[in-house]
């Protein structure tokens, strides 16, 4: 493996749970820099000491992130180099490093990535749902009004959709997912990954709400959620909604319109009728 480059950031990924998680270049790296930018430097203590990793530490959280950004650009434009990690998986992912990379960037510094662990892409790959197009939102809003407000956006998103949340919120957040986004959506929960009580389970919206309310282990520990995106097509614009039936009612009965027009523009037959009701005496 070769020597650090001087005056790059290694952007370098931990473990979400198992230790030994964690690349061999990784580990090299976090030997070879000149200093280890942590979030918690206590919580990254032991994983450095496993590894036999004593490069000095200081630390780089969301309340300091600011100060350490601009004294790490001047260690690194003196030839220094140095890594970043947080507490598990991927900097920057649901975690500090944003403002250091788009500075480092900003006066034209390497930004150097060693990929490993984290845990929206290692929830993805065992779930089961679409894994060709899909969206990270980070953490659930934590008031039901915003939850509420982000899942009516969403509710005609057709790519899966991953958040990160947390044990106390689940089972509110799932009965709120039930009620925005009707009780058949799959849905899967990827809890402790890698972790002694990894449990991975993907059922409907109603059936995994119902397993996490009787489960009593299912609202402890670390949780990802990742729910199917919708299958029906996007909601087509009120014109195109009454252009389209106004076309099928001349030649159908207003009720085959109906079910004809909800499939193609995204709208439901309760409403699709009433519309066409509507434009048939006009
Ligand atoms: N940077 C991390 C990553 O790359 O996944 C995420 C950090 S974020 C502050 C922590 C959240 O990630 C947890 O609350 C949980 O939603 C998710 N998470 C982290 N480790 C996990 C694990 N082992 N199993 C399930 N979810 C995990």
């Amino acid at each position: 493996m070769s020597e650090q480059q001087p005056g790059a950031l290694y952007v370098v990924a931990t473990p979400i749970g198992n230790l030994a998680d964690i690349s061999l270049r990784a580990i090299e790296t976090l030997r070879q820099v000149d200093v280890i930018a942590a979030e918690d430097t206590r919580h990254s203590r032991y994983l450095l000491q496993q590894h036999a990793i004593d490069t000095p530490c200081i630390s780089l959280h969301e309340h300091n992130e600011q100060q350490r950004s601009e004294l790490l650009l001047q260690r690194l434009l003196n030839g220094e180099s140095a890594a970043l990690i947080s507490d598990a998986g991927t900097p920057l992912i649901s975690d500090p490093g944003y403002r250091l990379v788009s500075l480092l960037k900003s006066q034209g510094l390497s930004v150097i990535p060693i990929p490993g662990a984290s845990a929206v892409i290692a929830a993805l790959s065992v779930s089961g749902l679409r894994s060709d197009s899909f969206i990270f939102e980070g953490f659930l809003p934590s008031k039901a009004n915003a939850l509420r407000q982000k899942l009516t956006a969403l509710e005609q998103e057709t790519r899966t959709m991953i958040f990160y949340e947390s044990p106390k919120r689940v089972l509110a957040s799932l009965q709120i997912m039930v009620e925005v986004l009707g009780e058949q959506r799959l849905v899967c929960m990827a809890r402790e990954l890698t972790k002694l009580h990894e449990t991975i389970k993907t059922a409907s919206l109603v059936n995994l709400r119902d397993w996490v309310l009787h489960d009593e282990h299912a609202q402890k520990g670390e949780i990802v959620l990742l729910v199917e995106g919708s299958q029906q097509s996007p909601r087509a614009d009120q014109q195109e909604i009454d252009r389209v039936l106004q076309l099928l009612i001349r030649e159908l009965s207003v009720k085959k319109a109906a079910s004809l027009a909800s499939s193609l523009l995204g709208i439901s037959k309760n409403e699709a009728y009433q519309q066409a009701l509507k434009l048939q005496h006009k």
